[in-house]
Order: structure tokens, then sequence, then C-alpha cells
């Protein structure tokens, strides 16, 4: 088929030949070929005017074409109707349908806008659909483009225009929501995180106390058995020193001296050691106390009044909350001296009225001792009030020792008078 094309192409534009015409030399040009090539060629001619001369471009001859130009040419009729022919053969066919062997796609189905072929319509997936022609369907909807652009009324856009805006305000309301949530939040967390700033502060403060209680209390004692320990290097240095004396008066007097020191050193009462405890311990208060707050009570929720002493560890912890200070156990502890004496006193009248002879005597021996014993406690309830801390617990606690000692000798004492009551 190349090689047909070929002999079918001008060799001046190397299209297909249109209008052929034949030169007398048998070589065939298209008709425009052949005018422009003999317009060239009389530019530059002196020929006579009447002949137009034209050189074949194929084979170089020259020929003389008459006034009338190329016009006068025969036409290549066979060679003009072989060309139309093979135009016709290779013009483009209808692409055919892929389901369909080589039936063509000569159809335009409506319903799902695209090409079929007859059998698709028949027999196909197509049957019973809507078809037309593609170029009258193209006709048809040739307008509609325009009638759809008029249906974009004034009116539509307004609505369009209203709804962005609107949607805009909306947005930007819920922005507003949004960000006064936030602030709502960091306000919310910001008093807690205050609240437990305020207890966590309250509940170290506490223990800062409970830390200087211990000072209060350990620190006299450790200073005096410090001054105890210095004084017995002291007095063994001296000794020491008194033994190299060779002068026998100065000998004895140092004797003496040191007799006298020691004998003071060795009567010296040594301070009772006392065993404090923290109370209550943090761990259990909390693990006790702060598992039920709740965030609307995180306000009341419970900070304790740390105690450094012997006694309180048996007591009930003492709960304080930061705001109101609650009565605690401490009135009732300094109430009980009190409350001892008042025993005392009838214990002495009983013993009075059971025995009102020998009652003068031992009443006056009770009498003194209950002077003695009420002076040691009116003193001790003194400091117990100057120093409302741990030292007052110490001092309460050996007051209160001194009580119960002072109780057994008088009760030693009754039973003594008791019994030789019953000898008489
Ligand atoms: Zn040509
Ligand atoms: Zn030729
Ligand atoms: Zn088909
Ligand atoms: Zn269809």
């Amino acid at each position: 088929m190349e090689t047909l094309e070929e002999d079918l192409t001008c060799s001046v534009c190397y299209s297909l030949f249109c209008d052929p015409r034949v030169l007398p030399c048998s070589h065939t040009f298209c008709k425009t070929c052949l005018d422009s090539l003999l317009q060239v060629s009389t530019n530059y001619s002196t020929w006579r005017p009447l002949r137009l001369p034209i050189k074949c471009p194929n084979c170089c001859s020259v020929v003389e074409l008459p006034p009338m130009g190329v016009d006068a040419l025969p036409t290549n009729v066979s060679l003009r109707a072989i060309i139309e022919k093979y135009q016709t053969n290779n013009a483009p066919r209808p692409p055919s349908c892929q389901e369909h062997h080589r039936q063509p796609l000569n159809m335009y189905c409506i319903q799902d806008r695209q090409l079929i072929c007859g059998l698709c319509l028949t027999v196909g997936q197509h049957q019973g659909h809507p078809i037309d022609d593609l170029q009258a369907a193209f006709i048809k909807e040739k307008q509609t483009p325009s009638l759809l652009l008029a249906r974009l009324s004034e009116q539509r856009w307004a609505q369009v225009c209203d709804l962005a805006e609107q949607l805009e305000q909306d947005k930007a309301r819920c922005e507003a929501l949004v960000r006064q949530d936030k602030q709502e939040v960091d306000q919310f967390f910001l008093v807690l995180e205050g609240i437990l700033a305020r207890k966590k502060h309250a509940y170290l403060e506490a223990l800062d106390k409970a830390a200087a209680e211990v000072s209060l209390a350990y620190d006299p004692l450790i200073h005096r058995v410090k001054e105890l320990q210095e004084e017995q290097l002291d007095l063994v240095s001296l000794g020491s020193s008194v033994e190299d004396e060779d002068s026998p008066l100065a000998f004895l007097e140092q004797v003496h001296l040191l007799r006298e020191r020691v004998e003071r050193f060795v009567q010296t009462p040594l301070p009772s050691a006392i065993h404090l405890s923290v109370t209550p311990r943090a761990a259990a208060f909390l693990q006790q106390h702060w598992p039920t707050v709740t965030i609307g009570s995180l306000e009341q929720a419970p900070v304790p009044k740390v105690c450094c002493c012997a006694r309180c560890g048996s007591l009930k912890s003492e709960v304080e909350e930061v705001g109101p200070i609650r009565e605690t156990p401490s009135g009732w502890r300094q109430r009980q001296p009190v409350t001892s004496a008042v025993l005392l006193g009838l214990l002495l009248l009983a013993a009075l009225w059971a025995n009102p002879i020998g009652g003068a005597s031992l009443g006056f021996s009770l009498l003194s001792r209950f002077s003695q014993l009420v002076h040691s406690l009116s003193s001790s309830l003194a400091t117990s009030v100057r120093d409302a801390t741990a030292s007052a617990c110490t001092a309460l606690e050996a007051a209160l020792q001194g009580w119960s000692f002072q109780l057994t000798l008088v009760k030693e004492r009754i039973s003594q008078q008791v019994a030789a009551f019953l000898k008489l």
C-alpha cells in the first residue's frame, strides 16, 4: 500500500495529487504546483510573450504552454479516479464495538452517553435504551449550555452569597465559643492548681513546724548530755593531775576540791531519754483521707496538724482544716491534771472520814504532799500553756509521771494507815 501511495504522490508538494495535469513529457503534477512553477519561470524568462515556458521537475525538459497556461494541459483522468478510490478506502472508519466483533459503533445511547453498535442495542446491555445519531444528539444539545447558564439567575447568586456569609458568621460564632471554653478550662484548672498548691504548702508548713518541735524537744537534752560528757572528761584529767601533785598540802587541798566536784557530778541526775514520734505519718494520712476527696470538696480536703510527741501516737490523728481551727484533743490533756487533783482531794476527805483519830497525822502528811503535788502540777501546767508545742507534751508527760509516783506513795501510806486502824 505504501508503494501505491508513493505513486499517487506529487513530487513537488509530496501530497496526494490534487487535480493532476499531464505535461507533454508525460509527467504528472498537481495543477496548483504547475501554476507556481509557471509563475517562477515567467518571472525570469526572455521568451516570447505568447508562449509560456515550463521546466519539468522530473526530467528537466522545457515545455512551452499556450497563453491560457496550465488550464490548457489535459487532466490525468485515470490517476484522478485511482486517487479518489484510494481516498475512499483509506477514509477513517467508525471504531468497532469491543464486545461485538467488527460491529461499527454508529449509534449514541442517550441513557449511558456512549457510542454503541446495533447488537448492543438489540441483544446487548443497551437493550431498550433510547438512542440517537451522534451528530443529531450533538446538534440538539448545542443550545443547552446557554440555557443552563440562563438558569444561574441573580437570585440564585444572592442566595449563594448569603449562605456563604451566614456560614462564615456561624463559623466565627463557633470559634468564639471554643475560645471561650478554652478560657473556662484554663481558669478551672488554674483554680484547682491554686487549691492544690495551697494544700501542699499548708502540709509542708505543718511538717516544718513538726521539725521545729523535734529540735525544741531534743536540742536542750543533747546539749545537756554533752555538758555532762565534758564535765566527766574534765574530772578525769583533773584526777590524774592531782595524782602527780608532790606537795602534801596542795595535794590534800586538791583532793578535797576533786572530791566535792565528783560528789556533785555523781549526784547530778541524768536527764531522762525521750522517744518522740511524728503523727500522723503523711503516707497513711493521705491514703486514709485524700482518696475520698472530690473536685468539688477539694477546698475542704484535710491537712493535718502534725505533732511530735511521745503521747500523741495513740490518739486519733488531729485533723485541722486550713480554714477554721477546730478544738483539738490537747484541751483534754490540759484538763486532765485538774480532774486528777479533784479526785485526790476526794480521796483525802474519805481517809479523814474513815479514821478521824489518826486522820490528823495522815491528813497533815497528805496535805503537805498534796500541796507539793498541786504546786508541781500548776507549774508544769503553766509551762504547758506557755509552750503549746511538743515541749509542752513532754513537760506534761513528766508532770503526769511525777504525779503517778506521788500517788503511789500516798496509796502506800493510806494502806499502812488502814492496816494499823484494823489492828486497833
Ligand atoms: Zn503537487
Ligand atoms: Zn517530464
Ligand atoms: Zn456492540
Ligand atoms: Zn445504553
